[in-house]
């Protein structure tokens, strides 16, 4: 490609409305444009990048029996009235009406038309297992659709579906898909963990995310230093032991605690660790009044509180009903004469007594609480976030977090979807029976975001060579000078018989100008071509992600070349 009759509108400022670095890189480079609010062209670049990361996907997914097909993006609403997620999906889900005022929507994802199919298309046990995908735009009206390609509202997605006789069946195919993603993302150059992840909203019983690792990730993964354990935050389970304790030898006293409201402004009145400190945290799951119990220096995982409560729907208290449930204003709450459905309490809290909590009464506190003499406690769960202090769920080994921006999710659905639409099969012996189910995503689109977020600099992207749309740049300082542009195009032809992806920057710009445009789209490799250096017989090589220059002779440059392309694909794990 000959940028001057190629369009890559780069911009030099930093547009105001991207927040995260790979949006204003993205934007900055020409790769993509904003249409309206989540909702983005992909320009010749991004598009190019887009392909190249889809056709890895695609031999990858090949290779591991996935087998390729389309679905449609428009869906009726019937099929998720069936599945009974029509209202369960929320207002993520953009539905329409047609003429005939039939209920549609455009599709988040596709358990419902795939299951539709296959219930229809597979009846005997002798056509499973199979494993179908697409690669596809979705639509997801984001709450706060933002970052870019990261969090948009319209994407690509490529979204896999695996159907088989039995969960050993099922889990075989889980794990040929975990294995493709973790070939898929080692291809694609990205320094990536595969973690436990919650389930979520999508059901079934088992999932992994794939996280790209970057600092401004979105999400915390909790990895151990010993063992290959690596959970979501979210997910990452936290070990507890203990021995019962006696009964608290003091019964509950009141104290007045005017104006306290903080588990630190109590613990520093009272002269006690904010770890004797309970906090108690109201909320409402699906209607029922609930409070979570958690020592004052640990922090609540609401995502475990709601599955523990198997609730569809978690959210915070107001204010009104903390205030008719403890008869207190806000700040007060604690077990003792709670007025709620269910209190829950977090594992440690059952082997230690002798607690300060809230009174439910204005301006006052407990302490010598014993939870079994003064409380009534509908349980001890794992309630909280793991920190660096905890132990190693698996082999006590010491937890590190880290940030990650999760590029794919593969999930065990059981029979949720072949259940609630009657996808079945008859076995051997002629016996009707649930297809067993498994979904797994990759947001092929947020892949480009989250390699430009974990290959920066100040200059611009640093693209991993299977990612670039261009690997490599000939930057021919004045194409007009005539041994200039004929040395120039000499390299261009012998970059592409090379099968180097190459652009030849022959447009009539300043030295400086260019430079910064070819740092700005992150090509790994570039080869600038000037009237000095061939007076000198060399050219000079860059390699993007180092800064390194070299000088190479213009009489040895295959060889000279191939080498430097070794060495940088070799950086990238390539
Ligand atoms: P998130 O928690 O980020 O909202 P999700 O759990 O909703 O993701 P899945 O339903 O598992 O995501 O979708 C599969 C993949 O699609 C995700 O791993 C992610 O890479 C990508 N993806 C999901 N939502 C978006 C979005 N709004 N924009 C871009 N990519 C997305
Ligand atoms: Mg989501």
């Amino acid at each position: 490609m000959r940028w001057s009759r190629y369009f890559i509108p780069t911009l030099k400022e930093d547009p105001s409305e991207a927040e995260v670095i790979s949006h204003k890189l993205l934007l900055r480079a020409g790769m993509i444009r904003k249409l309206t609010s989540g909702i983005y062209t992909y320009l010749p670049t991004g598009w190019k990048s887009l392909q190249k990361i889809s056709t890895i996907v695609r031999q990858e997914m090949n290779r591991f029996n996935g087998i390729e097909m389309l679905m449609p993006a428009v869906q009726p609403g019937d099929l998720w009235i069936e599945s009974q997620r029509w209202e369960a999906y929320g207002r993520e889900l953009l539905r329409f009406q047609d003429r005939h005022n039939r209920d549609y929507c455009i599709g988040p994802t596709h358990e419902e038309v795939i299951t539709d199919l296959i219930r229809r298309e597979i009846k005997s046990y002798r056509h499973l297992p199979v494993n179908l995908y697409q690669i596809q735009t979705k639509f997801r009206d984001e709450i706060r659709p933002r970052f870019g390609l990261m969090r948009g509202r319209e994407f690509i997605m490529k979204d896999a579906y695996s159907f088989d006789v039995d969960d050993a069946g099922a889990s075989r195919s889980y794990e040929e898909m975990r294995k493709a993603y973790i070939s898929i993302f080692e291809k694609l150059g990205l320094k990536f963990r595969a973690v436990e992840a919650d389930s979520g909203a999508i059901g079934g019983s088992f999932s992994h995310e794939f996280m790209v690792l970057a600092d401004t990730g979105e999400d915390t993964i909790a990895t151990c230093n010993d063992c290959d354990f690596a959970a979501n935050l979210e997910k990452a389970e936290v070990k507890c032991h203990g021995d019962d304790c006696a009964e608290c030898a003091l019964p509950a006293e009141k104290i007045a605690t005017p104006g306290l409201h903080t588990v630190d402004e109590v613990a520093d009145f009272l002269k006690v660790p904010a770890g004797k400190v309970i906090k108690t945290m109201l909320y409402k799951a699906d209607g029922r009044s609930i409070a979570a119990l958690v020592r004052g220096d640990r922090e609540l995982n609401e995502i475990k509180l709601k599955n523990i409560l198997n609730a569809q729907n978690l959210e915070m208290a107001r204010q009104a009903d903390i205030e008719s449930w403890t008869g207190a204003r806000v700040g007060f709450a604690g077990p003792v004469g709670l007025n709620v459905d269910r209190i829950v309490a977090d594992l440690e809290l059952q082997f230690d007594t002798d607690w300060v909590t809230g009174a439910n009464e204005t301006d006052a506190h407990l302490k010598h609480v014993d939870l079994r003499r003064d409380a009534q406690i509908g349980g001890y769960f794992d309630l909280r976030i793991i920190t660096e202090k905890d132990p190693c769920p698996r082999c006590e080994g010491n937890i590190y977090l880290t940030k990650g921006i999760e590029v794919g999710h593969i999930f065990k659905l059981g029979t949720k979807y072949s259940q609630a639409m009657k996808a079945t099969y008859l076995d051997e012996g002629g016996k009707e029976k649930l297809i067993v189910m498994g979904c797994y995503g990759i947001g092929v689109s947020r892949i480009l975001a989250a390699c430009i977020e974990q290959n920066h600099d100040q200059n611009g992207i640093i693209f991993t060579p299977a990612i670039a749309p261009f690997e490599a740049v000939v930057i021919a300082l004045n194409y007009k000078d005539e041994q200039v542009g004929k040395e120039a195009d000499n390299v261009y032809e012998k970059l592409k018989t090379m099968g180097v992806d190459v652009l030849l920057d022959d447009r009539d710009e300043r030295p400086g100008f260019k430079f910064k445009d070819v740092d700005l789209i992150g090509s790994p490799i570039q080869i600038v071509i000037g009237g000095k250096g061939i007076k000198n017989g060399i050219f000079e090589v860059k390699i993007r992600h180092s800064g390194q220059r070299f000088e190479i002779p213009m009489d040895n440059f295959d060889d000279e070349f191939a080498s430097i392309r070794k060495d940088v694909h070799a950086h990238f794990g390539l």
